[in-house]
């Protein structure tokens, strides 16, 4: 059994991604309440896992994101065994404007904290930039390497093929998203997933 992970700060577009590659209906949008709880898509022998979403949430209060932060964590690590590849989605566009509110009060967003925790687990992680749609086509190498430079990444981003993926869910571009799954899963020659 093969499971993929998906994470990341509420609203990037997560569960767009996952509707697109999997074709199954998780929830897109807001949601009502707050899930803790990891869900799962099961595509033959790949168990594909959303997990809750951290960062805005209306009417959560901050004490809760540190619960959801802590549920990812603990949920990692204890099944790290399984988890063959984990996928951190950002939102390309406004990424850059979070993390500079975050370190303006000296705080780690969660992104990169996630990011880091994966790396120490050895927990292979592909970097889904989503929503590349939205930023002005002159900067998008510019904002790239931003981003991974953020991520502890030398620039220029495109030297991290097997890491970096931009993608858009709105505009269906996904493709380099499913080979390098492929790619880091090992799946290449399984035509029946994704
Ligand atoms: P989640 O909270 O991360 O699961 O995000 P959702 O999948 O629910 O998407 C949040 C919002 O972003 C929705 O309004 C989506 O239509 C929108 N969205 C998702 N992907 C893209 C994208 O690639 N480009 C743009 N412009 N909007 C997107």
């Amino acid at each position: 059994e093969f499971e993929i992970l998906f994470v990341g700060r509420s609203n990037v577009g997560k569960s767009s991604v996952i509707r697109k590659l999997t074709g199954s209906k998780v929830r897109v949008g807001k949601r009502p309440g707050v899930t803790l709880k990891p869900t799962h898509v099961r595509l033959g022998d790949l168990l594909v896992t959303d997990m809750p979403g951290f960062g805005f949430m209306h009417g959560v209060k901050e004490r809760k994101q540190d619960i959801v932060k802590d549920q990812i964590v603990h949920y990692i690590e204890d099944n790290a065994e399984r988890i063959d590849l984990a996928v951190l989605v950002v939102d390309g566009s406004s990424f850059l404007d979070i993390v500079t509110r975050w370190e303006e009060r000296n705080e780690i967003p969660v992104d990169i904290e996630l990011f880091k925790f994966l790396n120490e687990m050895e927990i292979p992680v592909i970097l889904a930039i989503n929503k590349v749609d939205k930023i002005e086509e002159a900067m998008v190498d510019h904002v790239l390497d931003a981003i991974v430079e953020k991520l502890g990444l030398p620039s220029p981003w495109n030297m991290w093929q097997e890491v970096v993926v931009p993608v858009s869910a709105k505009e269906n571009d996904l493709k380099k998203l499913v080979s390098c799954i492929r790619q880091r899963m090992h799946l290449a020659k399984r035509d029946d997933l994704f």
